[in-house]
């Protein structure tokens, strides 16, 4: 079995949307979009998980943020994405929206819009904001 991947609820979605106009507002005025990914982890035949659904450095982690290619931009609507542990997020104590909330705020915090030294949002060729990994 491989990882799951899916995508987020309506009312994830709403989450993100809120999270990004409360606490990253100059992500949305460069129109950086931002979207969501859930990964449930590999499991064996019995339901065990087999190691972790995300990883980072080396650590399992409860999401992490992924930016899409100039080249993936061309055929996906985003300009980053925020994988998300969907089993914590689900069973293992992430349900509360507040805690969701916490967890975007922080993933966001990482997405960081590339400016000039007049403070304008560097472009892609597809008129898209660039994006650092912060
Ligand atoms: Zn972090």
């Amino acid at each position: 079995m491989s990882k799951k991947f899916s995508e987020p609820t309506e009312a994830d979605e709403m989450l993100l949307t809120a999270a990004m106009a409360q606490y990253r507002p100059e992500l949305v005025a460069a129109k950086a979009r931002v979207g969501l990914i859930m990964v449930q982890a590999v499991r064996d035949q019995h339901g065990q998980k087999l190691g972790p659904a995300l990883s980072h450095h080396g650590h399992s982690a409860l999401a992490r943020v992924r930016l899409v290619s100039d080249r993936d931009r061309v055929h996906t609507p985003f300009d980053v994405l925020i994988e998300i542990d969907a089993d914590h997020w689900e069973l293992e104590g992430g349900q509360d929206p507040k805690q969701r909330a916490a967890l975007l705020h922080h993933e966001l915090l990482h997405v960081e819009v590339k400016r000039n030294r007049n403070n304008d949002v560097l472009r892609d060729d597809q008129d898209r904001p660039r994006i650092d990994p912060g």
